[in-house]
C-alpha cells in the first residue's frame, strides 16, 4: 500500500467510526503523514491537534501500528468534540508530564479505544496483533 491508498483506507475507516458512534459529528479536516523528527515529537506517533482538526501520524511506523494510533486519535477527537472534555487546562500546566498522560488516557478513554479498534477489525476483517 502506498501513501496515497492508505491515506483513502485511513479515511474509510474515519467514516465509518463517525458513522457508528458519532452520527457524524466528529469534524477532521485532515489526515497526515508526518516524518521529520522535531524535538517536540520525537517519540511521538500520533497527535491530534485539537485547533486545526487535523490527526498526525508517523509515516515510517508498520500500517498495523498506524491504525491502533488511528483509533487512538480518533478517541481523543470524540472527547474534545463531542464528551466536549477540556484537555487545555491539564496540557498548559502539565504537557510532558505523566500526571497529563494519565489524565488523557484514563479507563474511558481505553474503553472508547478499544470500542473503535474492534469495529476496524470486525469492517476490514484485518490482523491487528
Ligand atoms: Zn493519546
Amino acid at each position: 500500500m502506498n501513501n496515497k491508498q492508505r491515506l483513502k483506507f485511513f479515511w474509510k475507516i474515519t467514516k465509518i467510526i463517525n458513522k457508528k458512534f458519532c452520527k457524524n459529528k466528529l469534524k477532521i479536516k485532515d489526515i497526515i503523514f508526518f516524518r521529520k523528527k522535531k524535538r517536540l515529537f520525537r517519540n511521538t506517533v500520533g497527535i491530534y491537534v485539537h485547533d486545526f482538526k487535523v490527526i498526525m501520524l508517523r509515516e515510517s511506523i508498520p500500517i498495523q501500528l498506524q491504525i491502533k494510533i488511528l483509533c487512538h486519535e480518533l478517541a481523543h477527537v470524540y472527547e474534545r468534540q463531542i464528551i466536549k472534555i477540556d484537555y487545555s487546562n491539564i496540557h498548559k500546566k502539565r504537557l510532558g508530564s505523566k500526571k497529563y498522560y494519565k489524565c488523557a488516557h484514563n479507563k474511558k478513554f481505553h474503553r472508547l479505544f478499544d470500542k473503535f479498534l474492534k469495529e476496524v477489525i470486525k469492517n476490514f476483517k484485518i490482523d491487528i496483533n
